[in-house]
């Protein structure tokens, strides 16, 4: 049986090991002795994520949090209160990840304690979600059977399931046109802010339709008010759920910049166009998303599935052909210094986490 003491006490432990972005060695070293200790078998890869593999009969099954913290994110003190934890209000509270984690780590410490059946599953812990999933970009996902994966990071409670997430591309621009003085020979420059203007004009900036966006976020250029100014650079971002439309997307922002450099030929179009993460969609009929939704409903609760904006591990490992949704683990006000743990929503998660090791 899921217990909430100990559950609280794990949770506590982790968040009291610092572990920012790049910084997770000694969170990794802990959560590893912890999963050997529960008969995990350690087949860590050399990036530093934490990979424990549990025999089983069965699906075999992937449960995955991530171990790093936002910032402020050093010598978190917790306070619980209740049925909520916080920190002391300086710092974040680290249960984005570490209730994830400990929601894991508690529903394979109640499934060996009951000798119950269950799945084979492996546990992976990564490193590095926070600043673009660098783990996850770089796990060794040779060592790796499952198929489907369950990541701990969500917001709210654990029946809130997001089974898609939009893919993204950032995209920056510098143009270089010529400089002139506005008022003795404005013809002889070429404005810069002139032709980011026109690129702007020429993106579908905003919401392109309900699963796309396209946003400008910055635009820097000119140096005086009385020159013509020579640099702008232009930095933005676009999304999409559907990675055939997040393409399309992309070749706007290159066919936009194309076009300017073919119309202003004397000014120097410069842009990079990065891909950072892939999009993913599992339609509530997909049997692995039935499944979880049986789980929810077995613990009388109602599964809600539904998109998310922001990208996480999921993004990877779905691109990596591994099926993954994200559920709830009971954080609210995540990447705050007002985050907060509701302590019998963390509780619940850990025991939907049973629940789906104890379906053979
Ligand atoms: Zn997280």
């Amino acid at each position: 049986m899921v217990n909430r003491e100990r559950i609280v006490k794990t949770l506590l432990d982790l968040i009291k090991i610092d572990s920012p972005s790049g910084s997770e060695d000694k969170v990794a070293q802990e959560l590893t002795a912890q999963l050997a200790a529960l008969g995990g078998i350690i087949k860590n890869d050399t990036y530093g994520n934490v990979i424990a593999v549990f025999e089983g009969t069965g699906e075999p099954l992937l449960l995955s949090a991530h171990m790093d913290t936002v910032e402020p994110g050093r010598g978190i003190e917790p306070v619980v209160d209740g049925d909520v934890i916080t920190s002391q209000g300086e710092t974040v509270l680290g249960a984005d990840p570490k209730a994830g984690i400990a929601a894991i780590l508690e529903a394979v410490a109640s499934i060996k304690e009951s000798g119950e059946k269950h799945r084979p599953f492996e546990v992976v812990l990564t490193r590095e979600e926070e600043t673009g999933s660098e783990g996850a970009q770089n796990l060794a996902y040779e060592k790796l059977q499952s198929k489907n994966a369950v990541v701990f990071d969500g917001d709210a409670e654990v029946f809130h399931v997001n089974t898609a997430a939009p893919g993204y591309y950032k995209f920056d621009a510098t143009i270089v046109g010529r400089a002139a003085h506005a008022g003795l020979e404005p013809e002889k420059g070429i404005s810069s802010i002139i032709i980011a203007s026109e690129m702007v004009l020429a993106l579908p900036v905003g919401r392109i339709d309900e699963e796309s966006t396209l946003n400008i976020g910055i635009i820097k250029g000119g140096s005086a008010r009385n020159a013509v100014p020579e640099k702008t650079e232009v930095t933005g971002e676009t999304r999409s759920r559907d990675s055939q439309k997040l393409e399309k997307q992309a070749q706007i922002f290159r066919d936009v910049c194309d076009e300017l450099s073919k119309k202003y030929v004397e000014a120097k179009i410069e842009y990079t166009l990065t891909k950072n993460f892939s999009s993913f969609s599992i339609p509530d009929s997909d049997l692995f998303v039935r499944g979880i939704g049986e789980a929810l409903s077995s613990l009388g609760l109602e599964s809600k599935f539904e998109p998310t904006g922001g990208g996480s591990d999921a993004n990877f490992f779905n691109a990596k052909g591994i099926k993954a949704v994200v559920v709830g683990t009971g954080v609210r006000d995540m990447h705050t210094t007002k985050e907060n743990l509701n302590i019998p929503e963390m509780v619940q998660a850990a025991g939907f986490c049973e629940k789906l090791l104890l379906v053979v």
